[in-house]
């Protein structure tokens, strides 16, 4: 695992070296004072340009274009009462564009990268239950954005120019959950921890202070959202993600709770007729996916399936498995043979080839057509100096259903006979999906229905829940307890396709 660490790191490392941050002093787009920043505004846009781009390829959009319009209504609404679009703002904040996306994870989360990108993932849509409590994120993250608290952190530490976008995105959601980005961004131990960035308590709560004024401005009924930072609490207790880095830096969800309570009062005195928006936000959400979508690709029994697109591959015994929305890695126990399964660049197995080829820059020991799995595919043979001496580097490209697909295999030159049996056990099992019930399983997604009798909440949602969920999540979901009496007419979340 170290090996895949290491190359993964060092990549993202060159990657993000491009721009250096130094000490810059521009107005702030929040209260309008000087403040000092690690990047300018302009640098800020393109680290959030190519990191936008990165994080879709790494984490997936969810497919839901009505959803995705909706959530940008909701933020597009926020984001005009916010300081951003305020008459006497600097026009470089005011013209500022904003996209706002839905994530295809089940994990619950949302966060920013500067210059004006702002994420949900179907995990959180999934815990939210009406409209204000989603301004109310959306609010939040926009603020991350407007007063450019990643670029005011990469100024305090001395390796943020290093880390900052990752870190921006790893180290910062509003659940502050490190699983979740150790997750996504396949990183581990140090390389994680050194990427991981925090903006810090202080920006924490701005980005509460403000995220709810813009929202009640907008006219969402703020007090709405303390219940979900209770349910943010009652997540991280049953998982047991309140690690003690989350605890010092980040407030804890009892603590905000009470302060957006605080703030609805305050501000429900300014504006007494706030909208909810539960019909209309549960009108949306239903049927949203929730859990792992086996769909997308899921590890069972020694074999990777992608019922999507229709083709499965073996394991070797032992090996790890790591999917991620676009690749599969493979790891050998002893943690020194990798293969990377991934999509890839060229309309045809020959075209993929020389793309490769290109782009490894350098001249191949090997090139041609080979035979894979049956099917006509081309292969590549590299020999690459590495800080862990000579690397063994091929990729074997096959097309299936008209899509190109690519089987990158490393391991020491001198390792490479031990490893090059697993390996092509894994590229010549590709084919069809076998398990018909396999070929057509189904995601779990959530139905919104409304209770017709007055009952306990866990007598509406019986007994079968996506994988690796509970009643309990369930429940945290809906925002109540198990025990907890529905009424009639109340509308509930509950598992359903
Ligand atoms: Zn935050």
């Amino acid at each position: 695992m170290k090996l895949m660490k290491r190359y993964l790191g060092s990549i993202c490392l060159l990657g993000l070296l491009a721009i250096l941050s130094g000490c810059v002093t521009e107005p702030s787009a929040l209260t309008g004072e000087s403040r000092s920043y690690g990047y300018t505004w302009r640098q800020e846009l393109e680290l959030g340009r190519t990191s936008d781009a990165h994080l879709i390829q790494q984490m997936g959009l969810y497919p839901d274009d009505a959803l995705a319009s909706y959530v940008t209504s909701i933020g597009e609404s926020v984001l005009a009462q916010s300081s951003l679009r305020r008459v006497g703002t600097p026009e470089i904040y005011r013209n500022l564009e904003f996209k706002f996306r839905v994530m295809d994870s089940p994990v619950v989360n949302a966060f920013a990268l500067p210059g004006g990108y702002v994420y949900v993932t179907r995990g959180l849509l999934a815990h939210l239950s009406n409209e204000a409590q989603l301004a109310v994120v959306l609010g939040h993250e926009i603020t991350h954005v407007a007063a450019r608290h990643a670029s005011q952190q990469a100024l305090k530490q001395q390796w943020g120019q290093i880390g900052l976008v990752a870190g921006a995105v790893i180290g910062q959601g509003i659940t502050g959950n490190e699983q979740f980005a150790d997750q996504f961004m396949g990183w581990g131990g140090s390389v994680f921890q050194m990427l991981t960035l925090k903006y810090g308590r202080d920006a924490e709560r701005e980005s509460d202070i403000y995220g709810v004024e813009y929202s009640a401005k907008a006219g969402y009924a703020i007090g709405e959202s303390a219940d979900f930072f209770n349910s943010l609490g009652r997540i991280s207790a049953k998982s047991g993600q309140s690690l003690p880095s989350w605890q010092s830096s980040h407030p804890g969800a009892g603590e905000r709770e009470g302060r957006i309570r605080q703030l609805a009062i305050d501000w429900g005195n300014t504006f007494p007729d706030l909208k909810v928006g539960e019909a209309e936000y549960l009108k949306e959400i239903d049927g949203l996916i929730i859990g792992e979508n086996p769909r997308s690709g899921i590890v069972m029994r020694g074999k990777f399936y992608h019922a999507d697109m229709g083709f499965q591959f073996d394991i070797p015994e032992g090996w790890q498995a790591k999917k991620e929305a676009s690749s599969v890695t493979l790891v050998d126990p002893a943690g020194r043979g990798i293969l990377v399964f991934s999509v890839g660049k060229g309309s045809t197995p020959e075209e993929a080839a020389r793309n490769f080829v290109t782009s490894s820059k350098v001249e191949p020991l090997r090139f041609g057509k080979s035979t894979i799995g049956g099917r006509k595919g081309y292969v590549v043979e590299n020999s690459v100096a590495t800080s862990n001496g000579n690397m063994l580097v091929r990729n074997e490209f096959l097309s299936h259903r008209g899509e190109v697909f690519g089987f990158l295999s490393y391991s020491k030159v001198e390792e490479s006979k031990r490893y090059r049996s697993a390996f092509s056990s894994v590229s010549e099992s590709f084919g069809e999906i076998g398990n018909a019930s396999i070929r057509d399983i189904e995601p779990t997604r959530l139905k919104v229905v409304t209770a017709k009798k007055q009952d306990r909440f866990s007598n509406f949602i019986g007994t079968e829940f996506p994988y690796g969920m509970d009643e309990t999540d369930l429940a945290i979901i809906n925002q109540i307890e198990l025990n907890t009496v529905v009424e009639p007419g109340e509308k509930l979340k509950i598992v359903g396709n």
